[in-house]
Protein backbone atom coordinates (compact mmCIF):
# COMPACT_ATOMS: atom_id res chain seq x y z
CA UNK A 1 0.00 0.00 0.00
CA UNK A 2 1.10 3.88 -0.50
CA UNK A 3 -0.33 6.44 1.33
CA UNK A 4 -0.32 8.84 -1.35
CA UNK A 5 -1.85 6.21 -4.17
CA UNK A 6 -5.67 6.81 -5.21
CA UNK A 7 -6.42 3.32 -6.33
CA UNK A 8 -4.94 2.15 -2.61
CA UNK A 9 -7.35 4.79 -1.12
CA UNK A 10 -10.11 2.92 -3.11
CA UNK A 11 -9.00 -0.63 -2.33
CA UNK A 12 -9.00 0.52 1.06
CA UNK A 13 -12.21 1.97 0.99
CA UNK A 14 -11.00 5.90 1.58
CA UNK A 15 -12.13 6.79 -1.50
CA UNK A 16 -15.41 5.69 -2.39
CA UNK A 17 -15.81 3.88 -5.74
CA UNK A 18 -18.21 1.21 -7.54
CA UNK A 19 -17.18 -2.13 -6.59
CA UNK A 20 -17.02 -4.80 -9.33
CA UNK A 21 -15.03 -7.32 -7.85
CA UNK A 22 -12.88 -8.00 -4.64
CA UNK A 23 -10.32 -11.04 -3.40
CA UNK A 24 -7.46 -10.56 -1.39
CA UNK A 25 -5.14 -10.14 -4.35
CA UNK A 26 -7.24 -8.07 -6.87
CA UNK A 27 -9.92 -4.75 -6.34
CA UNK A 28 -11.92 -4.06 -9.91
CA UNK A 29 -14.35 -0.79 -9.96
CA UNK A 30 -16.13 0.92 -12.45
CA UNK A 31 -14.02 3.45 -14.37
CA UNK A 32 -15.17 7.19 -13.07
CA UNK A 33 -14.42 8.39 -16.86
CA UNK A 34 -15.54 5.49 -18.67
CA UNK A 35 -14.99 5.71 -22.32
CA UNK A 36 -17.91 3.23 -22.82
CA UNK A 37 -20.91 1.70 -20.71
CA UNK A 38 -19.77 -0.66 -18.27
CA UNK A 39 -15.45 0.92 -18.24
CA UNK A 40 -13.94 -1.22 -15.58
CA UNK A 41 -10.39 -0.87 -13.89
CA UNK A 42 -9.05 -4.28 -12.77
CA UNK A 43 -5.91 -3.99 -10.23
CA UNK A 44 -3.74 -5.48 -7.86
CA UNK A 45 -4.16 -4.93 -4.70
CA UNK A 46 -0.07 -5.45 -4.44
CA UNK A 47 1.32 -1.37 -5.11
CA UNK A 48 3.16 -0.91 -8.29
CA UNK A 49 3.48 1.64 -10.80
CA UNK A 50 4.05 -0.33 -13.63
CA UNK A 51 3.63 -4.06 -14.70
CA UNK A 52 7.33 -5.43 -14.19
CA UNK A 53 6.72 -4.26 -10.76
CA UNK A 54 4.20 -6.45 -9.89
CA UNK A 55 4.33 -10.41 -8.66
CA UNK A 56 3.23 -12.98 -10.90
CA UNK A 57 0.43 -14.39 -8.73
CA UNK A 58 -1.07 -11.28 -8.82
CA UNK A 59 -1.17 -10.73 -12.89
CA UNK A 60 -2.38 -13.76 -12.92
CA UNK A 61 -5.18 -13.20 -11.05
CA UNK A 62 -6.10 -9.54 -12.27
CA UNK A 63 -6.21 -11.30 -15.67
CA UNK A 64 -8.56 -14.02 -15.22
CA UNK A 65 -10.77 -11.52 -13.10
CA UNK A 66 -10.88 -9.32 -16.03
CA UNK A 67 -11.87 -12.63 -18.12
CA UNK A 68 -14.29 -13.12 -15.45
CA UNK A 69 -16.04 -9.34 -15.73
CA UNK A 70 -15.85 -9.77 -19.63
CA UNK A 71 -18.10 -12.66 -19.69
CA UNK A 72 -20.33 -11.58 -16.70
CA UNK A 73 -20.99 -8.03 -18.98
CA UNK A 74 -21.90 -10.49 -21.63
CA UNK A 75 -19.37 -8.76 -23.76
CA UNK A 76 -18.54 -9.85 -27.33
CA UNK A 77 -16.35 -6.86 -28.56
CA UNK A 78 -13.54 -5.40 -26.14
CA UNK A 79 -10.32 -3.95 -25.29
CA UNK A 80 -8.03 -4.12 -22.65
CA UNK A 81 -5.62 -1.60 -21.95
CA UNK A 82 -2.72 -1.15 -19.63
CA UNK A 83 -0.36 1.62 -19.89
CA UNK A 84 2.91 2.28 -18.37
CA UNK A 85 5.07 5.47 -18.13
CA UNK A 86 3.29 9.33 -19.43
CA UNK A 87 4.71 8.89 -22.69
CA UNK A 88 2.49 5.79 -22.51
CA UNK A 89 -0.49 7.69 -21.53
CA UNK A 90 -0.43 6.41 -17.91
CA UNK A 91 -1.74 8.51 -15.68
CA UNK A 92 -2.55 6.73 -12.31
CA UNK A 93 0.77 5.23 -10.91
CA UNK A 94 -0.93 1.81 -9.77
CA UNK A 95 -1.31 -0.92 -12.21
CA UNK A 96 -4.88 -1.04 -13.72
CA UNK A 97 -6.31 -3.19 -16.53
CA UNK A 98 -8.44 -1.73 -18.25
CA UNK A 99 -11.66 -3.19 -19.68
CA UNK A 100 -13.59 -1.59 -21.82
CA UNK A 101 -16.53 -2.56 -23.58
CA UNK A 102 -17.10 -1.59 -27.79
CA UNK A 103 -20.67 -1.78 -28.26
CA UNK A 104 -20.79 0.04 -31.61
CA UNK A 105 -18.27 1.70 -34.05
CA UNK A 106 -17.85 4.97 -31.96
CA UNK A 107 -18.11 4.18 -28.10
CA UNK A 108 -15.29 2.62 -26.30
CA UNK A 109 -11.99 3.21 -27.89
CA UNK A 110 -11.64 4.92 -30.92
CA UNK A 111 -9.59 4.42 -34.39
CA UNK A 112 -7.04 5.94 -33.54
CA UNK A 113 -6.04 4.12 -29.95
CA UNK A 114 -4.97 4.45 -27.28
CA UNK A 115 -6.69 7.79 -26.86
CA UNK A 116 -6.23 8.29 -22.86
P1 LIG B 1 -4.43 5.57 -17.11
O1 LIG B 1 -4.37 6.68 -18.11
O2 LIG B 1 -4.25 4.22 -17.78
O3 LIG B 1 -3.49 5.77 -15.94
O4 LIG B 1 -5.92 5.56 -16.60
C1 LIG B 1 -6.31 5.99 -15.32
C2 LIG B 1 -7.79 5.81 -15.25
O5 LIG B 1 -8.19 5.95 -13.90
C3 LIG B 1 -8.61 6.83 -16.07
O6 LIG B 1 -9.41 6.14 -17.01
C4 LIG B 1 -9.43 7.54 -15.01
O7 LIG B 1 -10.73 7.88 -15.46
C5 LIG B 1 -9.46 6.53 -13.89
N1 LIG B 1 -9.65 7.10 -12.55
C6 LIG B 1 -8.92 8.09 -11.96
N2 LIG B 1 -9.38 8.33 -10.71
C7 LIG B 1 -10.39 7.47 -10.52
C8 LIG B 1 -11.27 7.24 -9.40
O8 LIG B 1 -11.19 7.88 -8.33
N3 LIG B 1 -12.22 6.27 -9.56
C9 LIG B 1 -12.33 5.56 -10.73
N4 LIG B 1 -11.52 5.73 -11.77
C10 LIG B 1 -10.57 6.69 -11.68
Amino acid sequence: MSAACIFCKIIKGDIPSFKIFESDKTFAFLDIGPLSKGHSLIIPKHHGAKLHDIPDDQLAEVLSVTKRIAVAQGLENYNILQNNGRIAHQVVDHVHFHLIPKPNETEGLGVGWPTK
